[in-house]
């Protein structure tokens, strides 16, 4: 019972593991990461639109719900927070006051919170589903912990709030996960239909802008990689059963 929360876990660890990497390791070791930001980007919205969406219709107002996840992260990551964008901060004149690192923290925070429920409404309906989701937070995990350190020491902070940060990210993805095993059956699709939401604008308005931003054919042939990813991986856990 709730084996879910273990996977939950795991992907609590990626986000501290991508703080401690932002925090010890050399910068230019980074850059495999943003492979990690574009597959993660294909496999997100491959399982948001052929997995989650239709699991979520079965309730009635299935897709207002999915706007309301949409226009949620839009509104905490992105109004909330005076500046937020995915990869390495650059722009330490944008968080000149110390509440800007917070604020995109908080922001960032709702988000993370959804990987938690997404992870645990996949498997409240099914094993495959699940496993699915787990990949495709876990896949953007490391790059959204190595995110909000990068914040927090462009903001000034120290390595020991960079790293608490990212550890939070963990901790609010674990809550998640946590009150969503609370909720009653009937209402697991609003809690996928709201997480698909937040997949799809993690996804489509956070990675692949910043994939676009980088640029090359490399990295844009890994969003379909990703894709390639989530087909095989959708075939390998068919046999645990839709549900
Ligand atoms: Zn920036
Ligand atoms: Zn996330």
């Amino acid at each position: 019972m709730l084996a879910y929360l273990a996977f939950a876990a795991a992907a609590a660890a990626a986000d501290l593991a991508g703080a401690l990497l932002v925090a010890t390791a050399h910068q230019k070791g980074l850059a495999p990461l943003r492979y990690f930001v574009a597959g993660g980007a294909g496999f997100m919205l491959a399982a948001a639109f052929v997995r989650m969406l239709p699991e979520s219709v079965q309730v009635p107002h299935a897709f207002l719900v999915v706007l309301i996840g949409y226009f949620g992260v839009h509104l905490f990551e992105h109004t909330v927070a005076p500046h937020f964008h995915f990869g390495e901060e650059v722009h330490p004149e944008a968080l000149l006051r110390p509440s800007a690192g917070y604020l995109a923290l908080f922001g960032l925070g709702v988000h993370t919170l959804f990987d938690g429920v997404a992870i645990a409404a996949g498997f409240l309906i099914g094993p495959a589903l699940g496993t699915l989701l787990f990949i495709a937070v876990l896949l953007h995990k490391v790059p959204e912990g190595f995110t909000i350190a990068s914040i927090m020491l462009a903001g000034g902070q120290s390595r020991g709030a960079a790293i608490g940060a990212g550890a939070l990210l963990g901790v609010l993805t674990l809550a998640g996960a946590v009150a969503t095993s609370f909720l009653a059956g009937h209402h697991v699709p609003y809690a996928l239909a709201l997480s698909a939401g937040v997949t799809i604008y993690v996804a489509a308005s956070d990675l692949i802008p910043e994939v676009n931003r980088e640029g090359g054919p490399a990295l844009g042939w890994t969003v379909f990689a990703g894709l390639v990813l989530f087909a095989l991986a959708d075939w390998l856990v068919s046999p645990l059963g839709a549900r």
